[in-house]
């Protein structure tokens, strides 16, 4: 059974490493973002909502957030273990999340931390060209991770949960060295 969090700031390459290690355990791949850029283009209510707070690089109010991820972690498929990717970022929705788990009875996750220092990123994000990968924008998405996110990584190292991994190598040096970490 594997339940893994992914950690990181923006542009470090959880997105890719956290879907194709989903696609080869045959787990789900939860991403916040994916799911508020698809409610976004949808125009759900949600998707109104959120858009603001991810044109400036912000984050999303937790509640909403938190709501999602609840929703999404109580379907069926999530039973033979999932990955989540870009949830928790703050230290608020990390203890929302360990609730819900203990309620869903969902238990033993590990967190990931892609480790790749900021003038790499920055280099990455640039190139990515996203809709929401402005010079302006990034800068902001970065300082949000830095006082929001990184955080977490100190929380979940002291819970014992935290498991490390360099990603400022190429992407396929950085699967070997998660599955290592990750003990698959
Ligand atoms: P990402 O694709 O993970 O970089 O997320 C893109 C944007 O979605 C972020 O810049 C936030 O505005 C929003 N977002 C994604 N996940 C979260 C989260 N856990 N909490 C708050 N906002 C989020």
């Amino acid at each position: 059974m594997t339940r893994l969090i992914f950690l990181g700031p923006p542009g470090a390459g959880k997105g890719t490493q956290a879907k194709s290690l989903a696609d080869n355990l045959n787990i789900p791949h939860i991403s916040t973002g994916d799911i508020l850029r698809q409610a976004l283009k949808d125009q759900t209510t949600l998707g109104i909502k959120a858009q603001g707070y991810m044109d400036r690089g912000e984050l999303v109010p937790d509640k909403l957030v938190e709501d999602m991820v609840a929703e999404r972690l109580g379907q069926p498929d999530t039973n033979s273990g999932w990955i989540l990717d870009g949830f928790p970022r703050t230290v608020s929705q990390a203890d929302f999340l360990n609730k819900l788990l203990q309620k869903l009875e969902q238990g033993g996750e590990k967190v990931v931390n892609l480790e790749v220092p900021d003038d790499v990123v920055v280099a990455r994000l640039l190139e990515r060209g996203r809709k929401d990968d402005t010079e302006e924008v990034i800068r902001r998405r970065l300082e949000v991770y830095r006082t929001e996110t990184a955080p977490l990584i100190d929380y979940y190292r002291k819970r014992k949960q935290l498991l490390s991994v360099n990603g400022n190598q190429s992407p396929e040096e950085v699967t070997t060295e998660l599955e290592t970490a990750i003990g698959s």
